[in-house]
């Protein structure tokens, strides 16, 4: 492959606090060769002229599932691993349109490791899509938010759920995942809302257990991500040595302060909010949701309010799976809309997103990192809406995505 050129209007590198350009960038095979005013012609070089549009680092969702189909989970989850697995890449590269180059999924509903597979593959190759890092499943207390036998009658006892009600079968689950090739290790520690009979309002691990839990992950070297709800449940999680707080629901200052100091990441997961109170007036919730989602909704929004105006690190995660994935790029306008500074938006799903997910090579538009690159029309800064209207996307120097055809210089 030769080398390309993008001549960019303006250029938001991940971590500035001001869009710069115009300006040009010289991708050379999978990798940045040069950012500037005017960079070299190598005498194979193509041009892309993305000369009228705001150019960006491919963006980073951090919590998705691929393998998970909230619209009908009780029977999706029955699908073979293979299924899934093949449904999660169709939706992966789908997704990619969008502008969304890496992807973190939060787990699945299986005996075995699709979502596993499924890197693998995208990483050796073998099919396209954007760049996946997994937690392969969601280990958590029987009756806890993970278990979802409740789905079913007792007698069928479907091996859907990693679930652990003591210290011993903990450590072998958080074990069984780094086995197996999990990056993440996924748990919760409170109930949530589309799952049934537990509640986002109470914590089901004890404290030993949550502490186990990190501990074994930390002594294998893999870092922990917490779907969480109430905010004892967001404390423990911090005391345990979380990385992650996925949702943070029901989150008060003291846990924010908490989680500022321990310097960990929260992905408040905003734009599900606004699907989930949609189904709620539209009468279109699941039954199980509805009596948890009608009593904290106000709630909810106060917490993102709060964690909008803290100076946490914030990742953008979306939870897509549980809604239509061609909503997912709607977080940012709901981050916005919470209160969060539109550039302070853009660095959640790029700089912040990588950080969190300790890829230091993405996220940042800069010289020998990835070539990740998207780009939309007009000035985010101005309008956040404009990121739903992203028509440029390359991931690892591969034009997936483009506007305007190639012109040779
Ligand atoms: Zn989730």
């Amino acid at each position: 492959m030769g080398a390309l050129v993008l001549r960019c209007g303006k250029l938001f590198d991940g971590v500035a606090d001001q869009l710069t350009g115009p300006v040009e960038i010289l991708v050379d095979g999978d990798r940045i060769a040069e950012i500037g005013p005017s960079v070299r012609r190598p005498a194979d070089a193509q041009t892309i002229d993305l000369s009228e549009r705001t150019v960006s680092p491919g963006f980073i969702d951090t919590h998705v599932h691929l393998t998970m189909d909230a619209a009908d989970l009780a029977q999706q989850t029955l699908q073979s691993s293979a299924a899934k697995a093949l449904k999660g890449l169709n939706i992966a590269r789908d997704y990619m349109r969008y502008g969304f180059t890496t992807l973190r999924d939060m787990g699945c509903a299986d005996p075995e490791f699709p979502t596993v597979d499924l890197r693998n593959a995208l990483a050796a190759g073998l099919v396209e899509g954007p760049r996946l890092i997994v937690a392969a499943h969601i280990i958590s207390a029987s009756a806890g938010h993970g278990d979802l036998r409740g789905f079913y009658a007792p007698r069928w006892n479907i091996p859907v759920s990693a679930i652990a009600d003591d210290a011993g079968t903990i450590k072998a689950l958080v074990r069984r995942e780094h086995t197996f090739g999990s990056d993440w290790i996924k748990t919760t520690n409170t109930g949530g809302y589309f799952s049934p009979g537990d509640d986002p309002a109470r914590v089901t691990w004890f404290d030993d257990e949550m502490t186990i839990l990190a501990a074994t992950a930390r002594q294998l070297g893999m870092p922990v991500a917490v779907h969480t709800g109430a905010a004892d449940g967001c404390k423990q999680a911090i005391r345990a040595g979380a990385r992650s707080l996925e949702h943070a629901y029901l989150i008060d200052a003291d846990a924010l302060a908490m989680a500022k100091q321990a310097g960990i990441y929260l992905v408040p997961t905003m734009q599900m909010t606004q699907e989930d109170l949609h189904a709620l007036h539209a009468n279109t919730l699941p039954c199980q949701a509805v009596w948890k989602f009608g009593r904290d909704n106000a709630q909810i929004l106060a917490s993102q309010r709060l964690i909008a105006g803290s100076d946490v690190n914030i990742a953008y995660g979306t939870d897509c799976g549980m809604f239509p994935f061609s909503h997912g790029i709607l977080e940012f306008q709901a981050m916005v809309a919470a209160g969060l500074a539109p550039i302070r938006a853009l660095k959640t799903a790029t700089s912040v997103a990588a950080e969190l997910l300790g890829q230091h090579d993405i996220g940042v538009l800069a010289v020998d990192r990835h070539a990740d690159i998207v780009a939309m029309p007009g000035d985010p800064l101005a309008d956040i809406s404009v990121t739903a209207n992203v028509d440029f996307v390359m991931k690892s120097g591969v034009v997936y995505r483009s506007p305007t055809a190639r012109q040779t210089t």
